[in-house]
């Protein structure tokens, strides 16, 4: 068990793409823990890899508490819909901005065992599968933010 520094968006290994996972090792595993660690101490949603400085396609979503999904090499099968608002990260502290997302996804990922499975959702779900998903391409929310929300102005 280990909390990971948290890259932030002056950090350029944000802006890199990172690379699939071919085999899940020890070494993978204890990352995705550690992942797991480090996206509760900093109450957030949903983690990617590339975040806590490892270039691997590996994210972690956690819209339901307390049971976070481990996504490896996550491919988006499906999205529809759309949805409009609020997003942060944890690599870009102190900031929020407004972005449209679908509102449906579905996606593939390994588990931690070397299974393939789906996921689907909408809302918060797609929402934060889209955003981390992005992370791995080197994207983030800041590049597709129609309106930042000056943190001050927030009620
Ligand atoms: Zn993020």
């Amino acid at each position: 068990m280990a909390i990971l520094r948290i890259k932030t968006d002056k950090d350029p290994i944000l802006r890199k793409t990172s690379r699939p996972v071919e085999e899940i090792n020890p070494r993978i595993r204890t990352l995705a823990k550690d992942m797991i660690d480090t996206l509760h101490k900093a109450d957030g949603v949903g983690l990617a890899a590339v975040q806590v400085g490892v270039l691997r396609r590996i994210i972690v979503v956690e819209t339901d508490p307390g049971n976070p999904i481990v996504m490896i090499n996550p491919e988006i099968l499906e999205s529809s819909g759309e949805q409009d608002g609020p997003e942060g990260c944890l690599s870009v502290p102190g900031k929020r901005g407004e972005v449209k997302r679908p509102n449906y996804v579905k996606v593939k990922a390994m588990d931690l065992d070397g299974n393939y499975k789906e996921y689907e959702g909408t809302e918060l779900f797609a929402r934060c599968v889209f955003h981390e998903t992005d992370h791995l391409d080197g994207i983030l929310y800041t590049d597709k933010a129609w309106k930042m929300i000056n943190p001050d102005e927030e009620d």
